[in-house]
């Protein structure tokens, strides 16, 4: 396990303009959305480590929500928008930690969990293995309240995340898909995926659009995450 020495949390940006980069290029991966408020909802939120295997994970206690979804479905831009933190699971992009599940902490006793991105099925087998393993150590954990599953719009639902709703199912948690990178998308196309998505779901989870560019749909994103964490662990 790797362990990161708790600190202080870092102040939170008082600015509410993206990041920008060398090229004056708006920096998405670390930004808060453009026109968001920039106070944290969680103002303690911090990075409490990453685990390589099952036996790594934290006490079951409290309450925790996984945020799952394709490798470069806007994952880690999701977790940075919903805590209002430019670069928390920054961490998770470093050499090496790509295939750990990162655990941060929103308030004492809250956690999200970061699972590693999924799809490429190109990788070698032992780390698919790998990431099978670390996910199935979830299942009996009695403080999973929930999964968000970051979809990006443009592709919709793939056979990867239907196998994630399945075994979602098969553990009886709910699962919520945000569709990430809305602002892709026009309103026919919103629209268009909602309807499709929602019948294709059948009540299997719910759905919503979400940017972490624009900030569309971070509120409803952040009362589903609450809503989650305040509810009792299931029987
Ligand atoms: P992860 O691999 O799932 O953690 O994905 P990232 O958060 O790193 O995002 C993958 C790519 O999608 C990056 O190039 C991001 O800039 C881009 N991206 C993420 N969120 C958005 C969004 O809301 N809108 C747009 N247009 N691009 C996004």
């Amino acid at each position: 396990m790797q362990r990161k020495q708790p600190g202080p949390a870092k102040p939170i940006a008082s600015s509410t303009s993206c990041a920008t980069n060398s090229q004056g290029i708006e920096e998405l991966y670390t930004s808060i959305p453009c026109g968001s408020s920039s106070v944290s909802v969680y103002p303690s939120v911090q990075f409490l480590f990453s685990a390589a295997a099952a036996s790594q994970f934290p006490p079951d206690t409290g309450a925790e929500v996984a945020i799952c979804g394709r490798s470069n479905a806007g994952k880690s831009s999701a977790i940075n928008a919903i805590t209002g933190r430019r670069a928390l699971a920054r961490t998770s992009k470093t050499p090496g930690r790509t295939r750990l599940v990162n655990f941060f902490e929103l308030t004492p006793g809250a956690r999200l969990i970061d699972l590693p991105g999924y799809g490429y099925a190109a990788g070698p087998r032992v780390e698919i293995a790998g990431w099978a393993e670390l996910i199935e150590g979830l299942g009996p954990r009695q403080s999973l309240r929930g999964l968000m599953l970051i979809v990006d719009s443009r592709r919709g639902i793939l056979p990867g995340d239907e196998q994630l709703m399945e075994w979602a199912q098969g553990i009886d948690r709910p699962v919520h898909i945000l569709f990430s990178k809305c602002d892709q998308l026009n309103r026919t196309e919103s629209q268009r995926l909602l309807t499709k998505s929602k019948a294709a779901l059948q009540g299997r989870g719910s759905a919503q659009l979400f940017s972490a560019r624009t900030g569309v749909g971070l509120e409803q994103a952040r009362g589903q995450l609450d809503a989650w964490l305040r509810s009792p662990a299931p029987t």
